[in-house]
Order: C-alpha cells, then structure tokens, then sequence
C-alpha cells in the first residue's frame, strides 16, 4: 500500500477518495492532470505550527512561503487560518493581496526586489520587508523618504549553516546570493544604516538554512549564531530585537524511505534553544516567527494522471506513459527528486509491474518515477502521484505548449475548481501577429 496522507482512503470501489471525494469522479469532471488538494490536510498542519508555538508560550507567527502553491483561493484559506504569508515578487504579493490577505500579514522577501515591487510594497502597507543587500537598503530608504512614510523591515543574514536533509554543513564564509554575511560585518553595517534611516524600522533578524530538513541540528547551530548578533548589538549598541525568523525548511515525506522529523518537534526544539540563548545571555525572549513552505501544503496535495501509451523493453525497462510529466512537475528533473503513487482506480491491486512513469513530454529526463511496483497498468488507468503539492503547480510550465493542468480543492465531501485548466486559446492569449 503506498502512502495515504490526510484524509486520503479507499472505498469498496477500491477508488482513491480525498477529501470525502472519489478521485475517479474527479478526473471526470475535471479531467488530467488534475492537482486534487486535501483541504482539512492544510488546515491541519497550519494549526499544528500554531498550536505548538502557542503551546510553548512563545509569541510568534507562522508565515506560510508562497512560493510552495499560491492562488486566490490558498490566501484565502491562509487567512482563514491566521497564519501570515511570504511574498517573493510583485505577482505574488499581487495575488496574496487579491486573494485577501491582510497585508500586515504579508512578508516580502527576495534577493533583488525590483523598485517597480518594493513601491508596490510600500504602498500596499506590508507588515515586513526582510531587507537582502545594500542596493535594497539604497532603494527603501529612497522610497520611505519620497512618501513620508515608515516601513518595518527584517534584515535577512546568513548564519553560516547550510542544512540539507540529514545533514547540515557549517561555512565559516558563506557562499549564498541571499542576505547580509556576517562575518564580514555586513549584518552590522546594514543593521547600522536601518537604524540611522528615519523611515524604517528594525523588527529583527531572519535566516532560512535550507529545505527538505529532517533533523533539528542545523536549526539548533543557526539558533546559537542568531542570536549571539543580537547580543552583540544589545552590547554594542544597546538594540533589543522584537522578533526572531528562523524561516522554513521542515522536510516531509515524499516517499516510503523519508524520515523527516514531526514539524510540532522542528518547533519545540527551536523554540527550546531560543529559550535557553535568552537565558544564558540574559536576553528578552523575541517573538519567534518561522516560515514553512512545503510542510504545509507538499503532503495535502495529489496528483492524478490518466495512463496512455506504454512501451516494454524486455530486460531494460517498462515505460508507463501518463498526460503530465515535467510541465507540471518539474521536480524529478530539475534535481532528481523522488515520489511514489498508486492507481487511483484499482487501488489495492496487487503490484505486478516494475515500471518507470514517464511524461508527455520531449525530453529524455521526463521522468516522474523511474523505479516503482504497480499493478498491470491498461491505457485510462488513473496514476496519483502523491505529496505534490510544494513546487509542482508552483514551478508548472506551458513546455511543448502542453495547457496547464487544474487545482481542486476538496473538503468534506466537496470539491471546488481553484486554478482552472488552461485552454488553447489562453496558450496564444499572449502571442502578437
Ligand atoms: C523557500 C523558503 C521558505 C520555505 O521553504 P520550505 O522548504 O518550503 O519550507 C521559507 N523562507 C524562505 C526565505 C524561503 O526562501
């Protein structure tokens, strides 16, 4: 049996349902690809951040990275769950402000935000810029000065902690295009010219030290360098920050063989080792915010394909064919990410076939899985690939022309078309004659 998340189960059809709702019935509605997202799923792991976080008596505030799936109807929800969210672009911001977003809630982060973005923000009253480099420095304090108006601003640094799965690495200089470094007392000049510039105001520190983490460690060592800048600013210049961002990072099972820690445990360690800095160096508790991208939505979501065409090559390989692939999933390409899924029609079949699932694509490396066991496959099976819901719609593509896929969202019983499938017609909407 392969992985069933949320509220994922089988009926006496033998049909994946989410969400109350049989995939199958979804794929005639809506057609494939289709990305099915398990509402309750999202809802769940957003309150367990918040409540854990709570739980421990830290103020703090949970931002969810758009980057991982934004639409419309995702801030929406976002908003509905209090938590805040992070924007990498004018068109993100554009989106979490139309989907409804409080923009006091909303965090604008980037390496090189243009101008164009930064009034935007500006403008829009975003509770927070996380500040990258001087240039940006240069640019707000320009912008806060034309408008007569203040902005609260984080500075991003980079602690030195590269964190990747189980292991993370410690850099004494820091290879990174995001944030100030620290060694170099770029943190500090940076902190020196928020400080002097009278429309902004300093809010605190950020660090983000990787993704797909699943140990606590790397968390705990950046813990340790955040907070000994601040104490060295509260000596050297007497400045307490009100708030802490860890960012995000919190892995999640893709597949079987993933391990990754429980979020509610990334959390309670981090807030122990803020804790215990504080006390040691005799420091105000900051408000601790983090900003989970993946671990909230990767997990709720699915993706379903129909089977087409399939090619056997004795003693080398079985390919199975779906309508999707790398335009909607680009992840196994880019960096050879690994998934699993099941026949959503026949789900409890016994696995008969070693196959690899391939796209529709033109490329050789459209691969979606290339090692998996499933049942005999005919062409009309429905494939559903699971815990797809980070940086697959997010990172989708119109490659080959192929019209993006659609987003549901389903929750008790129902299901609601969010991002329409693409048609012809909105694939030429931009070409000029
Ligand atoms: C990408 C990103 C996140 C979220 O990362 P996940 O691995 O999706 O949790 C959070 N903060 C920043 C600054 C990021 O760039």
């Amino acid at each position: 049996m392969s992985l069933l998340f949320g509220t994922a189960a089988f009926n006496e059809e033998d049909h994946l349902v989410i969400g109350g709702c049989d995939t199958t019935k979804l794929a005639e509605k809506y057609g494939t690809p289709l990305f099915i997202y398990d509402v309750a799923h999202i809802r769940e792991k957003a309150r367990g951040f918040k409540r854990t976080l709570d739980e421990l008596g830290v103020k703090n505030k949970v931002v969810y990275a758009s980057k991982a799936f934004g639409c419309l109807a995702m801030y929406k929800l976002l908003e509905e769950e209090n938590l805040g969210c992070d924007v990498v672009s004018g068109g993100e911001l554009y989106t979490a402000l139309k989907g409804g977003m409080s923009p006091e809630n909303i965090e604008f982060h980037g390496n090189n935000k243009l101008k164009s973005e930064l009034e935007l923000a500006v403008d829009s009253h975003v509770g927070t810029i996380v500040v990258d480099n001087f240039y940006e420095l240069e640019l707000l304090k320009e912008l806060t000065s034309a408008k007569n108006v203040e902005q609260a601003v984080m500075l991003r640094v980079t602690p030195g902690v590269n964190a990747e799965t189980h292991d993370y690495i410690l850099t004494g200089q820091v290879d990174s295009k995001f944030g100030f470094d620290v060694n170099s007392g770029q943190a500090t000049k940076a902190m020196d010219i928020v400080m002097a510039t009278k429309g902004l105001t300093l809010q605190g520190i950020h660090c983000h030290i990787g993704s797909q983490i699943f140990a606590p460690e790397g968390f705990l060592v950046a813990v340790e360098r955040m907070m000994s800048i601040l104490k060295e600013w509260k000596e050297d210049k007497g400045y307490i920050a009100p708030v802490l961002n860890m960012g995000g990072g919190f892995g999640i099972k893709y597949t079987e063989e993933d391990t990754p820690l429980e979020p509610e445990k990334f959390v309670q360690a981090i807030v122990e080792a803020v804790k215990g800095q504080c006390s040691l160096m005799d420091y105000p508790l900051p408000e601790l915010w983090i900003e989970p991208g993946r671990s909230i939505v990767a997990e709720a979501g699915t993706t379903l394909y129909t089977v087409g065409a399939q090619k056997i090559i004795p003693d080398v390989r079985h390919y199975v064919s779906v309508d999707g692939g790398m335009g909607d999933n680009i992840r196994p390409a880019l960096y050879g990410a690994e998934y699993t899924g099941m026949l959503a029609n026949r789900i409890s079949e016994e696995n008969k076939s070693h196959v690899a699932v391939v796209g529709k694509y033109c490329e050789s490396g459209d691969i979606l899985i290339k090692d998996i066991e499933l049942p005999e496959m005919v062409s009309g099976d429905l494939f559903a690939m699971v815990s797809t819901g980070a940086y697959g719609y997010s990172m989708a593509s119109n490659y080959n022309r192929n019209p993006k896929a659609a987003v549901v969202f389903v929750e008790d019983g129902k299901d609601r078309l969010v991002i329409r499938r693409e048609t012809y017609e909105d694939l030429v909407s931009l070409d000029c004659e």
